[in-house]
């Protein structure tokens, strides 16, 4: 054949698939059946493979589906997507609670509505309908940013493509959890080790097609941005999601106390099997909408709602070895090597004992045949000894007096808040130089919350740093890749991809860079108060270094930061005072794209006000007041200075010595009514 017909064969080829791309993808109305589509898509790629010259943007080489292929596109989320805090117990549960009622002021015999629905254990994503059509499916990724998977939901039978009935608003975003049924997962069952793995795995398939072949199905249960609501409460909008088309969990109920709550755990637990989806527990959500606007985030997770898992999977192994690790915080934790056991899908090998107290209390030792347990994510724990089982010759074990890293004699500290000697042993580290402690330092440097550096992951740090590669964080970004082509398993690829994952997590907020600096008490939290406070890492680092010197100021000035109390200034201080730290932070510095934390772009009356909140108040909790002004570009503080500017004082048991304070420094005192007025404005 002469290469033009060819040409253009190939381009009606080109042409034919790209029309079928189009009604499958963007219209949601297929018209070739998946086999007709495979065939003609096989038949482009021999043209191409015969003849060389052939070459089209739109070949399915290149392409996914309509759109053209390569990673899936980073998008972030208008609402975070976060996790929920898990609860054990019924007393967690009772603390929740009892956390909820006071941040929203409400007495002892207002009920509120709980309402609980099973944890289905899958892969969350987010559905965005615009004027009723999907028009984006993201998947959760760190939480801030997802990827855009909207050509694999779309492969997803229960997932409308269009929202029935007419009423809806205009602009939705829809959260739930994408799964593979029981029945459905026995016939793949050999490919993945579980459910969620396989749910996983085909959403973020590179090609859709692969994705249709694996039967996904979605549950509906959250709500993201909404442009004008008609529903008020959680129960109200999961019966409006079943009216526009969504499958929603049968098992939901709603409670006003703890004892059905308990009754209905119970009962869904025994449940369990029964039900078509994997369930790893109960998600109590308050479901009045409006308290959970005013009760919004903590950190990783929304105050409204809490996840009570389920008692776990049990298994029994037997311990191979007792290791002592070293965490990041010089913590030595003992960890049983356990024969290989498959517990719920999951092959466990490692299971903690927590510390030393632990092990001498239940006298577990190597050797031992050993019940284990896991639940969720939680790290998997021996619950109980065969005693029957063990062997005359067994040995106590005796837990070591040196890190087993750097050798120094190890430590139990003083805990100044119990009164009592912590049951953790540590390696002391006084130079900041223990090896096991800087490699797991690096880890954390790298984790999702951190630099979240794709491809850097707890094994590749090990392997970088047994080569002797690495040793502190800033060597991350000094390391020429090109050395790895030595090593197996480096490709051209997997190095560009290095390459590329390390220069995009140079760019960083300031709260995520503290956070990532690893200093002891200073977690995701306390780092967002401290950003918030410092707003530049100028400003943090120029007065962290100043801790140390005889000038109090710097030191009170960490004591007015509400949140921040002896323990973080304490660690704080010891950080700061090491040279090595100050290399590695100023290094970092230098390195990074650190950004400023952004208050407010609004201006309200409290932009940049120092506030201090002392009492209780008719209306709101003094939690609730402290969120709302921070909301508005203010920042709290716990202890009175001059350039405090507002004393906010509650009617109820207000402290006199701040009072009186605030008279002596001129700062404006303002009581509950006064505020009401600014917050009226
Ligand atoms: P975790 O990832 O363990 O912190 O748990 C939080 C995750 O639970 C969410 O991101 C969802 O993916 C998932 N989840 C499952 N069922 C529900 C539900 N009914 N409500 C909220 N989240 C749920």
């Amino acid at each position: 054949m002469e290469k033009e017909k060819i040409k253009a064969l190939y381009f009606d080829k080109i042409a034919e698939i790209n029309d079928y791309n189009k009604a499958y993808y963007d219209q949601d109305n297929p018209v070739i059946s998946d086999y007709k589509y495979d065939r003609l898509k096989i038949e482009i790629l021999n043209l191409e493979k015969k003849y060389k010259f052939l070459k089209s943007k739109l070949s399915p080489a290149k392409t996914v589906g309509y759109k053209v292929s390569g990673k899936f596109n980073k998008i972030k989320h208008k609402i975070p997507m976060l996790s929920l805090s898990n609860a054990f117990s019924e007393n967690d549960i009772v603390d929740f609670l009892k956390k909820v009622r006071n941040f929203l002021k409400l007495n002892n015999d207002y009920k509120i509505d709980i309402i609980a629905e099973p944890k289905v254990d899958g892969i969350s994503a987010s559905l965005h309908y615009v004027n009723g059509q999907l028009k984006l499916g993201l998947s959760r990724g760190d939480g801030i940013t997802g990827e855009d998977i909207t050509l694999n939901l779309k492969t997803i039978r229960n997932i409308p493509a269009r929202l029935r009935s007419s009423k809806f608003p205009d602009n939705i975003e829809i959260r739930g959890e994408v799964y593979i049924s029981k029945k459905d997962f026995k016939n793949i069952s050999n490919k993945f080790a579980n459910p969620r793995n396989a749910a996983g795995g085909s959403l973020r398939q590179k090609d859709p097609f692969e994705t249709k072949k694996i039967p996904l199905q979605f549950i509906a249960y959250g709500l993201g941005f909404v442009k004008e609501k008609s529903f008020k409460t959680q129960s109200e909008y999961l019966e409006q999601l079943k009216k526009w088309g969504f499958k929603v969990s049968q098992h939901l109920n709603v409670f006003t106390n703890i004892k059905d709550i308990m009754n209905n755990y119970i009962e869904l637990e025994n449940k369990r099997s029964e039900i078509e989806y994997d369930v790893d527990g109960i998600v109590y959500k308050i479901n009045n909408l409006n308290f959970q606007k005013r009760l919004g985030y903590i950190s990783n997770s929304p105050r409204w709602a809490i996840a009570h898992k389920f008692s776990s999977t049990k298994g029994i192994s037997k311990i191979l070895s007792i290791e002592i690790q070293v965490g990041r915080t010089g913590a030595l934790t003992p960890v049983a090597k356990l024969q290989p056991v498959n517990v719920g899908g999951v092959i466990i090998s490692n299971a903690t004992l927590h510390n030393e107290d632990e092990i001498r209390r239940r006298d577990v030792r190597e050797g031992d045949v050993v019940t284990i347990q896991r639940a969720g994510d939680v790290i998997p724990q021996i619950i109980s000894v065969d005693i029957s089982k063990r062997s005359p010759g067994s040995k106590k074990f005796i837990f070591p007096n040196k890190c087993p890293s750097c050798h120094l004699k190890v430590v139990k500290e003083f805990n100044s808040n119990t009164k009592k000697k912590d049951a953790i042993t540590r390696c002391p580290d006084p130079n900041y130089s223990c090896q096991a402690i800087l490699k797991e330092k690096l880890k954390h440097f790298v984790s999702k919350d951190a630099l979240n550096i794709e491809g850097l992951g707890k094994k590749v740090i090990d392997n970088f740093w047994n080569k002797e590669l690495i040793k502190y964080t800033y060597d991350i970004f000094n390391l020429d890749l090109n050395i790895l082509k030595k090593f197996d398993g480096w490709g051209e690829k997997s190095i560009i991809n290095l390459k590329n994952s390390i220069n995009k997590s140079k760019k960083i907020s300031l709260d995520r860079f503290i956070f990532s600096l690893g200093i002891r008490h200073i977690g995701q939290e306390n780092a967002k108060v401290l950003a918030k406070y410092f707003q530049s890492v100028k400003k943090f680092f120029e007065i962290c270094k100043k801790l140390n010197t005889d000038n109090k100021n710097y030191l009170n000035e960490f004591y007015s930061i509400d949140g921040i109390g002896i323990s973080q200034i304490d660690y704080l201080k010891k950080f700061f005072l090491n040279k090595q730290n100050l290399i590695v932070v100023s290094n970092l510095i230098n390195l990074l794209d650190i950004e400023n934390y952004k208050l407010l772009v609004k201006k309200t009356p409290l932009s940049g006000k120092l506030i201090i909140f002392t009492g209780a108040f008719e209306n709101n909790s003094r939690s609730e007041l402290k969120v709302i002004a921070e909301n508005l570009g203010a920042k709290i503080l716990s202890n009175i200075s001059k350039k405090t500017d507002f004393l906010v004082v509650g009617s109820q048991k207000p402290t006199t010595r701040k009072i009186n304070e605030a008279k002596n420094l001129n700062v404006k005192i303002l009581t509950e009514k006064d505020w009401n007025k600014i917050m009226n404005k």
